[in-house]
Formats: structure tokens, sequence, C-alpha cells
């Protein structure tokens, strides 16, 4: 059943109408199941109950402006939300600039419901650098002015083994930056980084490199740790021959990694458009996944595949690109399940498996890897204005290779 919740809009906020019954134990959502009492959601469809944001305001001041989705066939608007007031481990960020990440149009638009459904209104954006304006008392990492990153994490349960290891992404009780239950009550969900400021715990807070643009190092936080942590683990290198597929915001990306840490890199791609500029990045060689014939020439010949495709693609062919003992791991989220024939794997001993972002010691690692290596997304710097136009332009893979939000042109509205 599809459950959203339907709020007044901000200004209004007198009620929250919610369309379906939500008692103890009825959500289908992994992270709400168990927990709709938190929120004190009336068991009968449709009843009303005083807005979470209005109950808010009585104790916080904090509002800033935001684009928000208030369903998901409507396109991104102004807004304004509320923030905690920072607890004693909180930072406040002024945000600079927030990467477009697919993910967050994959959330806008609902498409990952079987998963994690989309509640509106949503704010998306992971991929955050700003300035911070506050820290609370007992904050020792940052202060007043410090440049300072959010990723997709803005907090875990610290304490399951997941967490002890430093693999916060895998944390049973993460709470994603946005779209996540938000246990400080400023609204229902977390709200993400198109938006003029953000509070998060110290602990999910990241140093940027002074010498890194920060248009471009803002999409390391979602782009950058999603392709560093896998070929990490896969352990990408000298010797060891990689292929990219698809070469998009995450791809590009990867192209700059494997190449940094030494690998001899082949990019896939459907558009023959991105040859020369796939070079430029770092790829060895460049493949067009659409010519047959060029792709039977890669057959056997890889150790590692990174899987950056936003859509349904046939990841069979890419399987029988491996060598014995390969890997290809999806990074890609598509909407639909993929097929994929057991042979491709069995042939070979091949094996499929995925990766989601990084812990946050791992994307500090990644930031200073940057830092060291002037590693940066290559962006196309948009106001926040041509978001919508953004989310379609992406669809058609006409970005350079990532569109990067100056948030100061949220001022204007
Ligand atoms: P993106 O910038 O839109 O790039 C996706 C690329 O996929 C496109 O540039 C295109 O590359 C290729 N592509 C698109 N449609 C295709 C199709 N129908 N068939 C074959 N190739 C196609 O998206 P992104 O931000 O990099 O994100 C990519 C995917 O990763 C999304 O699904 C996103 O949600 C997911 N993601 C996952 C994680 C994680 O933690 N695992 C983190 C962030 C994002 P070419 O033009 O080169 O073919
Ligand atoms: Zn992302």
């Amino acid at each position: 059943m599809t459950r959203s919740y339907d709020y007044a809009e901000a200004g209004a906020h007198g009620e929250v109408v919610v369309n379906a019954p939500l008692g103890p134990g009825t959500s289908t959502l992994p992270w709400f199941a168990g927990r709709e009492s938190e929120y004190k959601v009336p068991a009968s469809a449709r009843d009303t109950m005083p807005c979470p944001f209005q109950q808010k305001r009585e104790n916080t001041m904090n509002n800033t402006k935001a684009y928000s989705a208030a369903g998901a066939a409507t396109p991104l608007a102004f807004t304004t939300i509320s923030r905690r007031e920072p607890t004693e481990r909180d930072v406040q960020i002024e945000i600079l600039f927030c990467g477009v990440c697919h993910s967050d149009l994959h959330t806008v638009r609902n498409e990952w419901s079987s998963v994690m459904e989309t509640v509106y209104p949503c704010v998306p954006g992971h991929e955050i650098v700003g300035r911070v304006t506050r820290v609370g008392a007992a904050v020792t990492k940052f202060r007043a002015g410090d440049l300072a990153a959010v990723g997709c994490l803005v907090d875990s349960d610290r304490t399951c083994p997941n967490c002890q290891a430093g693999l916060e992404q895998y944390c049973p009780n993460e709470i994603f930056t946005y779209n996540s239950p938000d246990k400080h009550r400023a609204a229902p969900v977390t709200y993400g980084g198109y938006s003029g400021s953000i509070v998060v715990d110290q602990d999910f807070v990241l140093h940027v490199p002074s010498n890194l643009d920060l248009a471009g190092a803002a999409p390391l936080l979602c782009a950058g740790i999603t392709t560093y942590s896998p070929l990490r683990h896969w352990g990408v290198g000298p010797g060891k021959r990689v292929g990219i597929v698809g070469l998009g915001g995450l791809g590009h990306m990867g192209v700059k990694f494997a190449r940094a840490f030494g690998a001899q890199v082949v990019v896939f791609t459907t558009s023959p458009s991105k040859r020369e500029d796939a070079l430029r990045l770092g790829a060895h060689e460049v493949v067009v996944s659409r010519d047959m014939g060029e792709m039977a020439k890669q057959a056997g010949s890889f150790d590692f595949i990174l899987d950056a495709v936003s859509a349904d693609h046939d990841i069979n062919a890419y399987i029988d690109l491996l060598a014995h003992d390969g890997n290809i791991t999806l990074i890609g989220a598509p909407e639909k399940p993929l097929a994929v024939g057991a042979f491709g794997l069995l042939m070979g001993r091949r094996s499929l498996s995925g990766s989601i972002i990084g812990g946050i010691a791992e994307t500090q690692e990644m930031l200073d890897f940057c830092g060291e290596h002037n590693i940066t997304a290559d962006v196309e710097v948009i106001p926040i204005q041509k978001i919508n136009e953004a989310y379609e332009r992406m669809l058609r893979s006409d970005v350079k290779y990532r569109f990067s939000i100056d948030m100061a042109s949220l001022k204007a509205e």
C-alpha cells in the first residue's frame, strides 16, 4: 500500500493528512516498521493531527530556505523548512554547494518505493559542502568559520558491529541525510542539502581539504565515496584491469580514482560523444557498449568492473567480460530489478556484488586523498532555480559530469 504524508504547504502547517491507516506495526518501510507510534499517527484513515512543524515552531526559530518536492510528479519548488537548534554535539553549517545525485531524482520521483518509500515533502541533496556557522558546547572537531561537509549519512546507532567497524553505511539503523525518520523531530523525516543550512552531529561532519574547489568538492560526498570505497575494497591498483560502466556523476569519479590507484582503466559508455572526455578523465581505453564488435574484444579480460548505470541495462554483457574470479560490483540503483543469467557467473567463478557509499572514516580518507591528489568532480554549476531542468538533462545523460548547485542562489527566493 502506498502511504504518503500530505502536509499542508509550508506556512500554513495547520495539520497533516494521513492517507492510510498507520497503526503500530503496520508500516512496510524498513526504517519505519514498529516505530509508527513515535509519530503519533492516528490509526484511522485520513485523520488529522497537529503538524510536527507547528509543534516544533514553539521551541525553535531555526528555519531555512529550501527546495522540496510535494509529490512524485511535482517539480521541486521553493519552501521553508525547520532545522533543530544545535544540541551540544551539533554543528550548524551554511550550505555553499550541493551536488545533484541521480539518487535525488530516484527519491523525489519515488522510484525506489519497493525498498524505501519517499515521504513528502522531500528535500533531497546529500553532497553538501559549506561553512560552519555555529557549534554546540561539546563540539571539538569544528569551529565557526571552518569548511565542513556532509554526505549521505547524518547518524547511525553507533553500537552495532558495522558501526564499530567503521561501516556506518551498513548499520541497520543508519539515518540518511534525507528521507529517514528525524529522531530530533524537527520534521517527520530528515531534509537534505537543497537548503540554506543544516544541523548535523559532529561525528557525521567531514573536513574539506582547503585546496579543493568547493563546487567540485561537493560531489565527492556521494559520487566520490561511492566509487572510492568499492575500488579500495576490491584491491584495484597496479596490474589490475578495471572497467567503469556509465560515465555519469559516479562513473567519472570512478575513472579518476581507478586511474589514481594505478589500474588499467576502460570506460564503457552508451554515449559515443563522451569518448574524448573519458580519455581526458583518465581512461586508457573507451568502449561504446552498444557496439557488439567492440564489446566482444573485451571478453574475459577484467579483474573488476564497477557498474554505475542508473537505468535498466544488460548486466550479463559485462559479466561476460570478467576474467576468472573477476568481480562486478553494482553501485547503480535502477528502479527495476536486473535480470542475471546464471551461466555468466558459473563459468569462471565470477562474482556479482553491491556497495553503498562508505563509512565516515573512509569518507574522510577519500577527501584527504582528493586533497593530496587535487581530485574533484567535473561540475556544471547551476542556481537552484534550474534544478528541475537539471533533472531532465541528467536523465538524458546531458551533464559533464555533475551538477553542483550554488546555494547562494537560494537567497534570491
Ligand atoms: P548519472 O550521472 O545520471 O549517470 C548515470 C549514467 O548511466 C549515465 O551518464 C549514462 O552513462 C548511463 N546510463 C543512463 N541510462 C542508461 C541506460 N538506459 N543504459 C545504459 N546506460 C545508461 O547518475 P549518477 O548520479 O552517477 O548515479 C548512478 C546510479 O548510482 C543511480 O542509480 C544512483 O541512484 C546510484 N547511486 C548509488 C549509490 C550507492 O551508494 N550505491 C550512491 C549514489 C548513487 P553513459 O552516457 O556513459 O552511458
Ligand atoms: Zn548520491
